[in-house]
């Protein structure tokens, strides 16, 4: 066989067929279900990006309520 033949599976998170070659195998509960490598790469982007977000913002709060607590103590030191 020298004919290349480009062999679709079904990607069920795009809900559409990709070539093999894109796509990996997952094992889930319910059995193997293959999903492609773009769609797994776009979630862990994804993931991180959430991640980033999360320690920007407990950064954040961490900043303002010291912040607080000093406005606080001044406050209580003017008395
Ligand atoms: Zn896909």
């Amino acid at each position: 066989m020298t004919k290349e033949t480009k062999e679709l599976v079904y990607c069920y998170h795009c809900r559409t067929h990709h070539p093999r070659e894109e796509m990996r195998r997952m094992v889930t509960k319910t059995g193997t279900r293959w999903r492609c490598i773009r769609s797994i790469e776009a979630t862990q982007r994804g993931l991180e990006a959430r991640e980033a977000y999360g320690r920007q913002v407990s950064e954040m709060n961490k900043a303002e309520s010291k912040a607080r607590a000093q406005r606080l103590n001044s406050a209580l030191q003017e008395k």
